[in-house]
């Protein structure tokens, strides 16, 4: 990229842009309103322009176009990940809209998959189980499989399957230098390393081929009691998580639900806590794991063999862009102190303004590097903390951040020190999601393939 002082205003700089390519939105465009509304609307997004690629020529043609004129590039699919884009300033930055990106082709007999960048989970999901296979997808079929891939992505096949990251078998990508390569291990085997988990800024992904898994049926569902039931139902999950096999996966959520009008009745103006999740085993195991909780009487008990395409719908996320505000941390074990600690936090009697505070059960495959695994081969670490609070506007962001925050150092002593950066809601210390050696040759792998850092990634790697 020509130097800063070379730089003409971004104005111009975006006109000469436009002209070069006609799927470029500037503020004036009619379309420019709707295409800057990320899913996570709590983040207003003003960038210099958007670019509405429809294919990967497209995608090299405008990298080549910004290289040219010194403009920086923000690829995002859905939004899902845009709190910590947040700080970066978008003013002189392309934001990179890649809904266009949107088709999805199944192998079925390869057990494999190929999808534009633009995909979400849910497409994924409805191509593959006519077919009796599963991706490693996550818990809301509106998260994009790109930004989900490239910061790990763990759902509920994840402590017996691993991250969804180290289920990529190719990514095609456009680098700073415009060029669009296919990566794998035979090609470009370094950069595929750094893909699978390193986060975005390496490039603009414009396909992902990703593994597929015969999983036409699982045993899932969920379990719920009244808030007043916290301590006991913590106890008693975390002992099953303890001893769990690596076929089962869960979480742990204490809830407070708003009075809103759109929420379904069960669940409207209540405060809940809730443990889903699945297991890729046979009925009589499940039910042999799941009975210590069933012995606590839960008020709702959904858990049964459910074809794989209801999971995306089983953790009740929020479909709609929803203005949120969070934080997580990776924990190791609990002990009855850190019960204790969570408890008061986010209990009964805790004056909380979260949506939730949910813990997922990690380890498992997670735990342990696989074979030809990206930079992200293990997430250390036995439970993720994520808090997140609705916040629609500035002074609702401030205040669920304290309050996220203020949890969260109270679980300091349970803390690994590591980060999870797809549970990052807000800028973090990206060096504490990878062992020292990976981040170093992360770092290598970023300077060597975006020497101007022309990318902008949500999180910031430096
Ligand atoms: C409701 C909800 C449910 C979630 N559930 C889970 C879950 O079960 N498990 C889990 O692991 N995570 C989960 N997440 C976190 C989610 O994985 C991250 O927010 C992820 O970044 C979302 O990816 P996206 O593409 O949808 O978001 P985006 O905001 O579009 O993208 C996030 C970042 O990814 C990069 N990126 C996206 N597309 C490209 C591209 N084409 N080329 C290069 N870089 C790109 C960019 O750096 C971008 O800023 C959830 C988030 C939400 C809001």
């Amino acid at each position: 990229m020509p130097s800063s002082t070379a730089l003409a205003p971004v104005a111009d700089r975006v006109a000469a842009l436009t002209e070069r390519l006609p799927f470029l939105r500037t503020p004036a465009d009619p379309r420019y309103d709707a295409l800057r509304q990320p899913w996570h609307c709590a983040h207003d997004q003003h960038p210099a322009a958007i670019a509405e690629p429809a294919s990967a020529e497209d995608v090299r043609l405008l990298v080549d176009a910004a290289r040219q004129l010194g403009m920086r590039l923000a690829p995002q699919g859905t939004g899902h990940g845009a709190l910590p884009l947040a700080q970066h300033r978008l003013d002189d930055v392309v934001l990179v809209r890649t809904g266009g990106l949107d088709a999805v082709i199944v192998d079925p007999s390869a057990h494999r998959v190929r999808v534009g960048s633009g995909v979400r989970w849910g497409a994924v999901v409805a191509a593959t189980a006519p077919h009796g296979l599963a991706a490693l997808h996550g818990s809301s079929p509106t998260v994009g499989v790109a930004g989900y891939c490239l910061g790990g992505g763990i759902g509920w096949y994840a402590r017996a399957l691993g991250t969804a990251a180290n289920s990529v078998t190719a990514l095609e990508v456009v680098t700073a230098d415009g060029q669009l390569r296919r990566v794998d291990h035979d090609h470009d085997p370094e950069l595929f390393w750094a893909l699978r988990g390193g986060g975005g800024g390496l490039g603009i992904v414009t396909a992902l081929e990703l593994r597929l898994e015969p999983i036409a049926d699982v045993v899932a569902g969920m379990l719920w009691w009244p808030i007043e039931r916290t301590e006991e139902v913590l106890r008693t999950w975390l002992a099953v998580t303890r001893d769990a096999p690596d076929a089962l996966t869960t979480s742990f959520r204490v809830m407070r639900f708003p009075a809103l009008p759109e929420l379904p009745d069960a669940v409207r103006g209540r405060q809940l806590v809730v443990i889903d999740g699945a297991a890729l085993t046979d009925d009589t195991t499940a039910e042999a794991l799941l009975a210590p909780l069933r012995a606590l009487a839960p008020e709702l008990d959904t858990w049964r063999r459910v074809p794989a395409a209801t999971l995306p719908e089983l953790h009740m996320d929020p479909i709609d862009p929803t203005p949120a505000a969070g934080h997580s941390t990776l924990l190791g074990q609990l002990d009855d102190a850190a019960v204790a600690a969570l408890v008061a936090a986010v209990g009964p009697d805790a004056d909380s303004a979260l949506l939730f505070a949910e813990l997922r059960q990690l380890g498992g495959a997670l735990s342990r590097a696989a074979d030809g695994a990206g930079v992200l081969a293990r997430l250390d670490g036995d439970y993720a903390l994520l808090l997140l609070g609705i916040a629609p506007d500035e002074a609702a962001v401030r205040r669920v951040r304290d309050e996220a925050e203020r949890i969260i150092g109270s679980m300091t002593p349970w803390a690994t020190g590591g980060e999870y950066l797809n549970f990052a809601e807000g800028p973090v210390e990206t060096r504490r999601a990878y062992p020292a050696e990976a981040w170093d040759r992360l770092l290598r792998i970023r300077s060597a393939h975006d020497p101007q850092r022309m990318f902008v990634a949500n999180h910031d790697f430096r």
